[in-house]
């Protein structure tokens, strides 16, 4: 496995690959990997010739500078389990190599940034759009995996494509899950002992919408249910929870069996942001 930080150095690296007509899968992450990340590496790694990640803890797209400060780093544990799953290049370039200048691109992503994370995170589209753009230019990949964690930033990405004509495919890959339900995350590290037996509860609460929802109950019953089980917990503070269209993430209002529909939350636990989603129908 070769490691870059430089951009010219991992470009004339992937310039001999590309000359040979490897077709190059693209994972970037911002570190402190679990296994979410690693089931990335493993689906670019059955669908790719060579495969590149990259680890940058992006400032841009932290709406909070406490957030970013704080955000788990563990580089050399980083690149031991990339090894372990065969990654080919990793990319790890600083904050001056990405950014000579401030960048001052703005993106505008309609619908798709107006709510839940954008709306309880501002700028952070905008900020999550113009690095993978960069990365994106950089690599110069024919795929990219992303994970559906984040299923509004998977959207975005998408969206991100179509606007910037960019000839990659976005791969979207299922959520990995601790044994609890819990969806890994770099940010559960943060979480206190007992925060972390309480973690589980997102989860649950997701299933137990569907449960209702596919059994006929309303969207404002379910909401107000979920909205309920949350404040039962001090330690909770719920920012969100959302049932939407998954492509175009407009909220529904009623559930019907032929829709393409998820239910969407996000919640402080302790200073611990967590999010998590599920697919209803
Ligand atoms: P991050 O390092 O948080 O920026 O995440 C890098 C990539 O890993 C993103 O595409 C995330 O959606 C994905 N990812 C993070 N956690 C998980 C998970 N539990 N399951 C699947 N993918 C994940």
């Amino acid at each position: 496995m070769k490691t870059f930080e430089k951009i010219a150095d991992l470009q004339s690296n992937l310039r001999i690959r590309l000359e040979a007509k490897a077709r190059i899968g693209f994972v970037p992450t911002m570190g402190t990997l679990h296994q979410g990340h690693l089931s990335l590496i493993e689906i670019a790694r059955q669908q790719s010739d060579v495969v590149v990640a990259s680890i940058f803890v992006n400032p841009l797209q932290f709406n909070d500078k406490k957030d970013f400060q704080k955000y788990p780093r563990q580089l050399e544990n980083d690149l031991q389990l990339l090894k372990n799953v065969n990654c080919d290049i990793v990319f790890i370039p600083d904050v001056s190599e990405m950014y000579p200048k401030p960048p001052e691109e703005f993106y505008d992503f309609g619908q798709l940034e107006r709510v839940m994370e954008g709306a309880f995170r501002p700028g952070h589209f905008n900020g999550v759009a113009i690095v993978v753009k960069k990365l994106f230019d950089i690599v110069k990949p024919q795929l990219a995996f992303f994970g559906e964690k984040d299923f509004q930033q998977l959207l975005i990405i998408k969206e991100l494509i179509l606007k910037e004509k960019m000839p990659i495919k976005i791969v979207g890959c299922p959520i990995i899950r601790e044994n609890d339900g819990l969806a890994m995350s770099s940010r559960n590290l943060r979480l206190s002992i007992q925060n972390r037996e309480q973690a589980p509860l997102l989860y649950q609460l997701l299933i137990q919408a569907k449960m209702m929802l596919l059994k006929g109950a309303s969207i404002e019953e379910t909401k107000s249910f979920v909205d309920e089980k949350i404040k039962q917990n001090i330690n909770f503070k719920l920012e969100y929870f959302e049932i939407a269209n998954a492509t175009t993430l407009t909220p529904v209002n009623v559930i019907s069996q032929t829709s393409n529909i998820r239910a969407f939350i996000a919640a402080f636990l302790g200073e611990i942001r967590l999010i998590d989603n599920i697919e209803i129908v």
